[in-house]
């Protein structure tokens, strides 16, 4: 019985009808998917779609017109590009968050996608010394760049600041005890809580202090022959507000100097510039920690220096010495991958005039209320015509924040567009907000926003081209009728 035969036209397919695998990867269309993508996918996928067919003609749900060879061979190939469609996709973030954890954090500088892209189709010097021909170190391809931008000693770099944290104080610590105030015990995005990690590094956690107030004697008094080190830790994600008290790096480096101690600083997002000349909120900078007296300063790659994930390590040539020596470096080191995209990041911050237009992390978080605001105005008509007559779309003013614990409290002017339902019922405003929010999800390039006060907030702050939202727009209208 040929394919065509099979089609009976009015009834249920049965299970006699369905093709064989052989059959099926005969057909002409399926040749050419066999030929772009080889037998053994094609198969798989192949034998998933007769079981798939089986089962709705056992349920007498099986409609002849399936199995005809156009049909069968659409949903084939529809399979395999699901198959094959990455799980990794690119968004656009209409969050209002713009250092935004779950969406991959900072975004690279085309410099570093461009030299990225060139280091990882080829070998490369990543170990090689090619003035002498001999070993060399990776360490050393931003070393130098780290310790002029900062004014360290010595630089080393690992996977995440997390790892930084945890393998300055396993090197640091030898098992004896690190003084910490007990403001700082702070607990970042759910997994990295300071007393784990000091646990984990095999450090003896010394909590000194309240959680308001910690004064400089509370850090004398605990100090003693078994203190290693004495950690600050940057509060990135919570403010204490009213009767506070905290010690400064700068007020505790002669008193770790004296008693023969480390100082170490936990930065987090440790911005490399100074925020407010960008009219930013002030972020304490490494190269002021260095200045203050800190032997070791750490802070994360991807955060508002605004380049790929990694944890950078500076300080002095003795204490950066002896965390590149230690063994737990080796499982914690920083692959070929970020490294290069550091590099040319770290580049663009010797060109300082730079920054805003290249980086750009520093470029979203600097755009004028204004400015976001001419985006949004500008996606506010194609808007309202694809979304018209079931939502409404306004021009309003909002709130962006910076995100990834980078300076908690302050919020920057923007402006987007809210998309309220028109006249649904009680009980249908969260579902017509979330309908429009998974259409949103399920575009080509999936635009995500944010829902609050019955609307569906998208804050035009991080786009830098509208057309790849405008483009959009006739697959969201089709969607959405659909629905
Ligand atoms: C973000 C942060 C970390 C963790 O850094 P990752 O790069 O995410 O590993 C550690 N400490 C502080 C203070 C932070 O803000």
């Amino acid at each position: 019985m040929s394919l065509d035969e099979s089609v009976v036209h009015g009834s249920k397919a049965t299970v006699k009808d369905l093709p064989s695998i052989d059959k099926l990867l005969r057909l002409p269309s399926v040749q050419a998917l066999v030929s772009t993508h080889g037998h053994t996918l094609v198969a798989v996928e192949a034998r998933a779609q007769v079981d798939g067919l089986r089962v709705q003609a056992l349920a007498g749900a099986l409609s002849p017109s399936a199995l005809a060879p156009e049909a069968l061979g659409r949903s084939l190939a529809g399979r395999v590009a699901e198959r094959l469609a990455p799980r990794l996709r690119r968004v656009i973030n209409l969050t209002g968050t713009v250092i935004h954890t779950n969406l991959g954090r900072s975004v690279l500088p085309q410099a570093a996608i461009d030299h990225l892209v060139a280091m990882m189709a080829g070998p490369n010097n990543l170990e090689y010394d090619l003035a002498s021909g001999s070993r060399g170190d990776r360490d050393s391809i931003v070393e130098g760049l780290l310790c002029e931008i900062t004014g360290a000693q010595a630089a080393t770099v690992v996977n995440n600041n997390a790892a930084a944290v945890l393998l300055s104080l396993a090197a640091l610590s030898g098992g004896r005890e690190s003084i910490v105030s007990r403001g700082e015990l702070v607990e970042i995005g759910g997994a990295f809580r300071m007393p784990d990690v000091m646990a984990s590094a095999g450090a003896q956690m010394v909590e000194v202090g309240t959680t308001n107030r910690t004064h400089l004697a509370d850090y004398e008094r605990a100090i003693n022959e078994r203190t290693a080190l004495l950690l600050k830790v940057h509060t990135s994600n919570y403010a204490v507000q009213g009767f506070t008290s905290a010690v400064s790096e700068a007020e505790l480096a002669p008193l770790a100097r004296a008693r023969g101690v480390a100082l170490v600083s936990d930065l987090g997002s440790g911005s490399l510039i100074d925020m407010a000349k960008y009219g930013l909120p002030q972020e304490p900078t490494p190269q002021q920690m260095l200045a203050a007296g800190c032997d070791v300063v750490t802070f994360s790659g991807d955060k508002l220096l605004g380049g790929p994930q990694a944890g950078l390590i500076v300080g002095s040539h003795e204490c950066v010495t002896r965390i590149r020596k230690f063994p737990m470096k080796r499982a914690l080191r920083l692959s070929k991958l970020p490294l290069a995209a550091l590099e040319a990041t770290l580049q663009l911050y010797l060109q300082p005039e730079l920054l805003v237009r290249e980086l750009p992390t520093l470029r979203w978080l600097t755009r004028t209320q204004a400015q976001v605001g001419a985006t949004a105005s500008a996606l506010l008509t194609p808007l309202q015509a694809a979304l018209a007559p079931r939502y409404t779309v306004t021009l309003e003013t909002m709130l962006s924040q910076i995100g990834s614990g980078s300076l908690p409290v302050d919020r920057l002017p923007s402006s987007g567009l809210a998309i309220a339902p028109v006249l649904p019922g009680k009980r249908g405003m969260g579902s017509a907000l979330d309908a429009l929010a998974t259409a949103l999800r399920e575009l080509p390039l999936p635009i995500i926003g944010r829902i609050a006060d019955d609307r569906l907030l998208l804050d035009c702050r991080c786009v830098d081209d509208p057309a790849m939202i405008v483009g959009q727009l006739g697959a969201l209208r089709t969607a959405l009728v659909q629905e």
